[in-house]
């Protein structure tokens, strides 16, 4: 099932929560939405879900409008960061109540539902739990259970909001890999909210970047990180540093010395190049498009990372392999081998 979300704004008092957001979520794709604390991504997936109203815009599944649809009409699975499992009822219980609550005719029977019931209990690898209550599971064990019962009604979307959220780091980790199995076993279109860079790169087919109500990029993980539409995107992807550039006549400078980012839609004039500590290359003193002194360095794991206070006052990190052995208060040179340019003055569509 397809998700559009088209032209959707919506407003708390004088705050744009969400401001003429554009979505298209392809049938069966993971997609991650992805940015700070109050960017809208929560906003965003409540307004898919029904439980927001949007002030402006629409909401489509299968090319029909449900902008107006109520909640229990819209067919969605949700999971929530704070598992919402009913405490008195057991593990089976708790699945299975999407099913039992469905009125007369629309109820499978008994046998039917301990059926899907246990199909489910195995897809989340939690057989032999049936009986336990949801005090005696660990947090990752409840949010399996979460997710079970968010499938059992066989939603046409999964809705998930930072599903692993209170987790602890390790447990994070392995129930990412798990999810995505679990995507891969049902197919099903799921859109998923998350602050963590990593666990949207790693899980999604698609993610979705917001920032301050406006979706500034969809991309794959490889297109948000190696060709970001935005200031915002390049640094909250990961680590960059900005240069103060020039372009003339088609190439970048910094530093009056050519860099060779691309440049080629860009009119001549100030701009900003943005680079990954991997596209800088420390070089004797005098030489490349940055001069300063080597203030500290670090190990982390089979590289160094060092930390560069230029001559223009600017501090900067490059990472640089172990073998070159450079010492605090070294003069060195920076060669910038590639970046992503944006024209200063530049706005967000
Ligand atoms: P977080 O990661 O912290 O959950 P988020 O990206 O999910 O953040 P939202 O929860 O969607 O962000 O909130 C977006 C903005 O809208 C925030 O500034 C928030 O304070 C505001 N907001 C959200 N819900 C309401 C509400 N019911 N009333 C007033 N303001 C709200």
């Amino acid at each position: 099932m397809d998700i559009r979300v088209a032209g959707v704004t919506k407003e708390f008092g004088d705050l744009a929560a969400l401001h003429d957001v554009h979505l298209d979520v392809r049938p069966g794709e993971l997609l991650a939405l992805l940015g700070p604390s109050g960017s809208g991504k929560t906003t965003l997936l409540r307004t898919i879900a029904g439980l927001v109203q949007a002030d402006r815009g629409q909401v489509l599944f299968g090319g029909l409008d449900a902008t107006h649809l109520p909640v229990q009409k819209r067919q969605v699975g949700f999971v929530f960061q704070h598992y919402a499992l009913f405490k008195h009822m057991s593990v089976a219980d708790n699945i299975a109540y999407g099913l039992q609550v469905r009125e007369r005719a629309k109820r499978p029977s008994r046998a039917e539902i301990r059926r899907r019931t246990s199909e489910l209990l195995d897809l989340v690898q939690l057989s032999g739990y049936e009986n336990r209550f949801p005090a005696q599971l660990s947090g990752g064990q409840r949010q399996r259970v979460a997710l079970a019962r968010a499938l059992a009604v066989e939603p046409r979307v999964l809705l998930l909001d930072e599903p692993f959220g209170a987790l602890d780091a390790k447990v994070r980790k392995d129930l990412r890999a798990w999810l995505r199995d679990i995507h891969e076993r049902t197919g099903k279109t799921t859109v998923f909210v998350t602050h963590d860079q990593d666990e949207a790169l790693e899980l999604a087919d698609r993610v979705a970047v917001l920032n301050l109500g406006r979706l500034e990029q969809v991309g794959t993980p490889d297109e948000v990180q190696d060709q970001p539409a935005t200031p915002f995107v390049m640094t909250f992807l990961g680590q960059a540093t900005r240069f103060a550039a020039d372009i003339r006549d088609g190439k970048v400078l910094v530093n009056e010395r050519g860099v060779r980012a691309d440049a080629r839609d860009l009119a001549a004039g100030k701009a900003s190049l943005y680079c990954r500590p991997w596209h800088l290359r420390p070089t004797p003193a005098g030489q490349g498009n940055f001069q300063g002194i080597v203030s500290g360095t670090r190990r982390l794991g089979s590289i160094r990372r060092i930390e560069v206070s230029g001559d223009d006052g600017t501090r900067l990190e490059v990472e640089i392999p172990l073998e070159a052995n450079l010492q605090p208060g070294e003069q060195i040179g920076l060669e910038i081998l590639d970046g992503v340019v944006f024209p200063d003055h530049w706005t967000p569509r």
